[in-house]
């Protein structure tokens, strides 16, 4: 049981024509572990977010990423998020007339494959949006539409909360939060953890996030691949020399 990513190669489909992005990346997330991707932007780590979600426009054109023992590339978005994997998205979608509410409801009983039973699932997400900082009229509002960049990242994580997935993928999730809301976020994800059997793949740009969510493992992603692993340490490091070196030694290699 594990959610494995092998030499996995990934085309963005562009108005030019397919352009390769990742190129051949290998990571192995077991349940109860915290894996940090770290890379300089343009490095292809929403691409790898995308790609494992099943984006239409993001082609694994070879490598497998396997959850649990599935192919991901054999499985629909809808069948991925059914067999326990969730993305929250570095840019959530604005959706128009589709409230909170309705998208949660509606994501936990595709996911589930029965409809919450009203009365505790109300409790559930009020208690959810309260420990995220939300006021419960959230529910009420269109999804993503109007909110400011952090209430945006905080909605993700009351999805992450309620929809509770075997393994998350959490791309950017600290971007553009200020520090208080940047510890919100970090509690919902230590719960989330917290419950000891669950993946997770933090991608970030800034060492930041680490303060407050320990990844047991730290991998440095230039140009669509993986180029140094370490702990936790390496994070620290590279707080130090950022990511010029291993930029330059990418393009050396390539
Ligand atoms: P990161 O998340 O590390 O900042 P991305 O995965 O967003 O990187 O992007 C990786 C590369 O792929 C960038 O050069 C970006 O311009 C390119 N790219 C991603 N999506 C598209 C797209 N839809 N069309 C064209 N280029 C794309
Ligand atoms: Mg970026
Ligand atoms: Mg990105």
């Amino acid at each position: 049981m594990s959610l494995v990513i092998n030499d996995l190669h990934v085309d963005v489909l562009t108005e030019d024509g397919p352009k390769q992005i990742l190129k051949g990346v290998n990571l192995t997330i077991n349940p109860g572990e915290v894996h940090a991707i770290m890379g300089p932007n343009g490095s292809g780590k929403s691409t790898l977010a995308y790609a494992m979600a099943g984006h239409p426009k993001y082609q694994m054109t070879s490598g497998s990423v396997t959850l649990d023992g599935k192919e991901l590339n054999e499985l629909s978005v809808d069948e991925r998020a059914r067999a326990g994997l969730f993305l929250a998205m570095q840019y959530p979608v604005e959706v128009p007339g589709v409230s909170v509410s309705n998208f949660l409801r509606t994501a936990k009983t595709a996911i589930d494959g029965e409809a919450p039973k009203v009365r505790t699932w109300v409790k559930e997400v009020n208690q959810a949006m309260g420990a995220l900082g939300l006021d419960s009229s959230f529910s009420g509002r269109s999804l993503n539409e109007g909110f400011s960049g952090g209430e945006k990242k905080r909605a993700e994580i009351v999805q992450l909360q309620l929809l509770n997935p075997k393994y998350a993928i959490l791309d950017e999730t600290d971007s553009g939060l200020d520090i208080d809301a940047l510890r919100v976020v970090a509690d919902g994800v230590n719960r989330y953890t917290g419950q000891g059997d669950r993946g997770v793949l933090l991608i970030t740009h800034y060492t930041r996030i680490l303060n407050y969510i320990k990844p047991d493992f730290v991998h440095v992603y230039v140009d669509g691949r993986v180029v140094t692993e370490g702990g936790p340490e390496l994070a620290a490091k590279l707080e130090e020399t950022g990511y010029d070196a291993y930029i330059a030694a990418a393009r050396a290699n390539a």
